[in-house]
């Protein structure tokens, strides 16, 4: 361990920011075509995917372009959805839940697609995630899944024994594992970085540190205020997420916002590399409060995320909490230093789902559940074409999207959720 290290609030993916162009203070036009607010992943494709049709794209951000949550995730590129697939067909069917499932995978050839259309340099590695057991118990559910995916969405995946786990995870915190080899790792401000290129390149015009503070239907069009003027638009989007505001009210009472945490540790030995995580799989367990790691993408250190313990500790305070999870994970890693502690807002649905469609002639997509590396770039694509006349082509539209109950913009319950969260994980 390096004496010198001190731990920096800091994410580790934007040291240095890989978006070195500014977009700031720029002179944001009167009139466009589609105003697209939130610039990352949703916000990027979809004014990618107008751009390239030909159409005048604005893209707005409150901060500074592409470094929310599209910067600051753990860059897991996932097959499924944020809820299990027998989950699904149980609620919604067979063929709906093979859709949903198909879709899923398509997401992450978009991804793939996207990054070799752009030549984006970004580690993007079909490496495989593994979905692990924190209890005995669950290893029946791991192995439910899989029998349901290879009978139901003829998906193979691979079952790991709790005494075959060391071959993919250097720890006895677990108690086996599920393998998936078709998802893939990125390096998550890199990827947006490069799309953000890709817009810009193509014509999109960005503006950072400008703040949707109103949007009101004219007749036939838009006229949204913004912290720095007014801009009438054809059309409107909003890919705002976990971030997502009073600026849309029907959108907010549907995300629920929620801090994800993320720390990275200094740089550690190779050897001690390959025992940790051999196969550099994307890793995430099966508690409540869960807990998802994975090497960087040079293989130097770990990097592990989780859902605060403890909702109203600081950023620091939590931080350190969960590097006690990582300590519990790889007692190994106790004698080396944090480097790296930063957060971000995941955006949660009431089912699950995220949600993409049109509302009061407003365009969205958000609520990604923590899933959303591939599925906002393959949603905000879908936006785009729908914007563009070509109908709402996805299954995702058709799920009916819900409320949160008793909820209006103070997310109040979550430090509840939590809590109840922890006494399951510990005590069920
Ligand atoms: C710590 C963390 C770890 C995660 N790990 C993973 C993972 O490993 N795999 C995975 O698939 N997903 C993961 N996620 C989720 C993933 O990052 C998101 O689903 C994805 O980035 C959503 O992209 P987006 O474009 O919809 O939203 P964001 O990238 O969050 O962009 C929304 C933007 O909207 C802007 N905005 C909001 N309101 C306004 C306004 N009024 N005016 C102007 N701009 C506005 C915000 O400033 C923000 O930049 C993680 C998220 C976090 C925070």
């Amino acid at each position: 361990m390096a004496a010198s290290i001190s731990l920096k609030e800091q994410s580790y993916w934007v040291t240095p920011h890989p978006i070195t162009t500014s977009y700031k203070n720029k002179t944001i036009p009167t009139q466009t075509d589609v105003l697209i607010i939130g610039s990352g992943y949703t916000g990027m494709t979809a004014a990618l995917t107008l751009r390239k049709a030909g159409v005048h794209v604005t893209v707005l951000d409150q901060g500074q372009i592409g470094s929310e949550g599209s910067a600051k995730n753990g860059g897991m590129v996932l097959t499924g959805l944020s809820r299990g697939m027998s989950s699904v067909f149980k609620k919604y069917g067979a063929e709906m839940a093979r859709d949903l499932f198909a879709e899923s995978l398509a997401s992450i050839d978009k991804v793939e697609s996207l990054i070799q259309e752009g030549d984006i340099d970004c580690h993007f590695e079909r490496c495989g995630h593994m979905y692990v057991a924190f209890k005995p118990s669950h290893c029946d559910y791991l192995k439910h899944e899989q029998e349901f995916l290879v009978k139901h969405l003829n998906h193979k995946t691979r079952l790991i024994t709790r005494e075959n786990l060391q071959e993919e995870i250097g720890s006895d915190f677990y108690h086996g594992g599920l393998v998936d080899p078709l998802s893939a790792g990125v390096h998550p401000a890199k990827y947006i970085a490069g799309l953000v290129r890709m817009a810009d390149e193509a014509g999109v015009e960005l503006h950072e540190d400008v703040k949707a503070e109103k949007i009101e239907k004219t007749y036939g069009n838009f006229k949204v205020k913004t912290s720095r003027g007014t801009i009438i638009a054809d059309r409107v989007a909003v890919c705002t997420n976990g971030y997502t505001s009073g600026l849309t009210p029907w959108q907010q009472r549907r995300v629920v916002p929620m801090e994800s945490y993320m720390i990275a540790t200094e740089e550690l030995p190779p050897d001690l590399i390959r025992k940790l995580i051999p196969n550099n799989r994307m890793i995430f367990d099966s508690k409540r409060l869960l807990y998802y790691f994975r090497l960087s993408p040079d293989r130097k250190r770990v990097l592990l995320g989780g859902r605060p313990e403890f909702y109203f500790k600081s950023p620091l305070e939590k931080a350190y909490n969960l590097q006690k999870g990582l300590y519990k994970v790889f007692p190994e890693l106790a004698k080396y230093a944090l480097e790296y502690a930063w957060y971000g807002k995941v955006g949660f649905t009431a089912n699950f789902f995220p949600i993409i469609g049109r509302r009061n002639g407003i365009d969205y997509a958000m609520g990604f559940c923590g899933h959303g590396v591939a599925m906002a770039t393959y949603f905000g694509c879908k936006l785009a074409d729908s914007i563009l006349g070509k109908g709402l082509n996805t299954r995702f539209g058709q799920v009916r999207s819900l409320p949160i109950p008793l909820y209006q913009g103070n997310p109040w319950f979550v430090p509840v959720i939590l809590k109840i969260y922890k006494y399951i994980d510990k005590y069920q």
